[in-house]
């Protein structure tokens, strides 16, 4: 077996066993031990995160109060980084043909009931002009991985199409990309794509469980899928997005693994994850959650994310559609930072709004609200929803994005390019009871800035009434 070394360019060494193992073994002996655990909070209460180790005593600690400090906690830290704004986005799914056989996806090639559908640029216009009509300006495209039906070409046609386009009130400003492990090459034709983020969930850590939950495909490969993230990074994508489907196998490895990938691409390429997701087994056409034993119950599961906070707490962290309003009401206290809103999982599925979902659906959708639902929700709560992108558009990515994002400095563009986004978003899209709601918002959060900034802001804000503001 490899030894442990966040160094290594090798999946099994970077993502070790023993490693895990040892950690765990360490958090069980020391999890009720109080001058460990009130070490490690305190560690944690400095807001630069946690080591793997750290992380794992406080996820095997069961005592009440420590939970309630550390919910605390990670809602504290998550408004130092990023403020009280919440990113909104939308998934686009280009295709649902695809060659793996993941055992817990109703896209698995198997699948011969599943509705299959490629959608042509045309198609790809009307679905996202739908999005466009909602209020969408960050997307995140999906496809499963089928050499023949969505090579890496159509993949880039269909990034340039997107961009392409102008509709009502602009256009969408940012496109990450959630398709299948690569090449150098491929990523290197991504970047000048000019993605955003390329995301890759890994599914599950365990390199046992993995080859029985993907035993055939390309996907099969353990080392190709986990050493993608430093082919990415190497063909210059800057910012990354991590993820397990918690529930695949044991929780508290899982989180032991996906810390130690965070800590790898920080160690090695000098950046984290610039995200992690935390999709969650849910039911779906051909798949029964009852067959896998690990599902998650909610306490454990918002317990993940509040320590993931505490732990990389500079990382952007989403929760999508798969969990329902009370669970990401949870979530985004403890720690959460873009939510995905109105979303459909099936291919086509805004342009055909009222054709039946799940015909061609990855997984059930438990938050059906619609994007204008959402945003009123997250403004009740106190939230700035927010459609801003302006990073990716001035070159803050990577490094850069990291080292603003760590001195708790990024939150000075968050909360003004949040307001600003949500006035355009109230003056194009919102009902009127949205509308209603956003402008008491923008008006208390407005007081809250310090005059020069509140001035400019008003500026820019008058200028956008003008159609003279241009969005990156
Ligand atoms: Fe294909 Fe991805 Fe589904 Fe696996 S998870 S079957 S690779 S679409
Ligand atoms: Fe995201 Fe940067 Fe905009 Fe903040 S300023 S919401 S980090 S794109």
């Amino acid at each position: 077996m490899e030894k442990y070394d966040l160094m290594s360019d090798k999946a099994e060494s970077f993502i070790n066993e023993k490693e895990i193992a040892y950690t765990l073994a360490y958090a069980r002996k020391y999890c009720a031990d109080t001058a460990m655990v009130r070490h490690i909070l305190a560690k944690a209460k400095e807001k630069h995160g946690l080591t793997h180790t750290e992380a794992a005593v406080l996820l095997l600690n069961e005592d009440r109060e420590v939970w309630h400090e550390i919910a605390a906690l990670a809602e504290e830290i998550k408004n130092a980084y990023y403020g009280n704004r919440v990113v909104l986005f939308a998934p686009l799914y280009l295709s649902n043909y695809c060659v793996n056989a993941c055992t817990y996806c109703p896209y698995h090639a198997q699948n011969r009931h599943i509705f299959r559908k490629k959608m042509t640029q045309e198609e790809i216009k009307a679905e996202v002009m739908a999005l466009q009509d909602m209020g969408h300006k960050r997307l995140a495209l999906e496809a499963g991985e089928h050499p023949v039906y969505n090579p890496l070409e159509y993949i880039l046609e269909s990034i340039d199409t997107i961009y392409g386009i102008r509709h009502k009130a602009g256009a969408i400003r940012r496109v990450n990309v959630n398709i299948a492990a690569t090449t150098v090459e491929n990523y290197r034709r991504l970047h000048a794509a000019k993605i955003g983020a390329y995301i890759l969930f890994q599914e599950t850590y365990n390199k046992a469980d993995y080859q029985k939950l993907h035993p055939r495909g390309p996907k099969a490969d353990y080392a190709w899928h986990t050493e993608a993230m430093d082919r990415a990074m190497q063909a210059g994508i800057e910012d990354v997005g991590l993820g397990v489907l918690f529930g695949l196998h044991n929780y508290a490895s899982e989180f032991v693994g996906l810390l130690m990938h965070a800590e790898h691409l920080e160690a090695v390429y000098g950046a984290g994850p610039h995200t992690i997701s935390v999709p969650r087994l849910c039911p779906a056409d051909d798949i029964d959650t009852a067959d896998f034993a690990n599902a998650l119950p909610d306490g454990i599961f918002l317990k993940i994310i509040a320590l993931l906070r505490l732990s990389v707490p500079y990382t952007g962290m989403i929760i999508s559609t798969r969990e329902g309003q009370r669970i990401r009401e949870a979530a985004l206290r403890l720690g959460i930072s873009q939510i995905s809103g109105g979303s459909k999982t099936s291919v086509g599925g805004y342009a055909a709004q009222d054709e039946p979902e799940a015909d061609s659906a990855q997984f059930e959708i438990s938050d059906r609200r619609s994007l204008d639902e959402v945003v009123r929700w997250l403004m009740e709560q106190g939230y700035i929803p927010s459609f801003c992108t302006s990073c990716y558009g001035n070159g803050r990515v990577g490094e850069d994005f990291m080292a603003l994002c760590k001195k708790q400095a990024i939150h000075n563009f968050c909360t003004p390019n949040a307001l600003l986004t949500l006035k355009e978003y109230l003056d194009n899209y919102a009902a009127p009871a949205t509308v209603a709601v956003g402008e008491k918002l923008l008006r208390e959060e407005m007081a809250q800035l310090p005059a020069p900034r509140r001035l400019y802001l008003q500026k820019r804000m008058d200028m956008l009434k003008e159609g003279k503001v241009v969005f990156f």
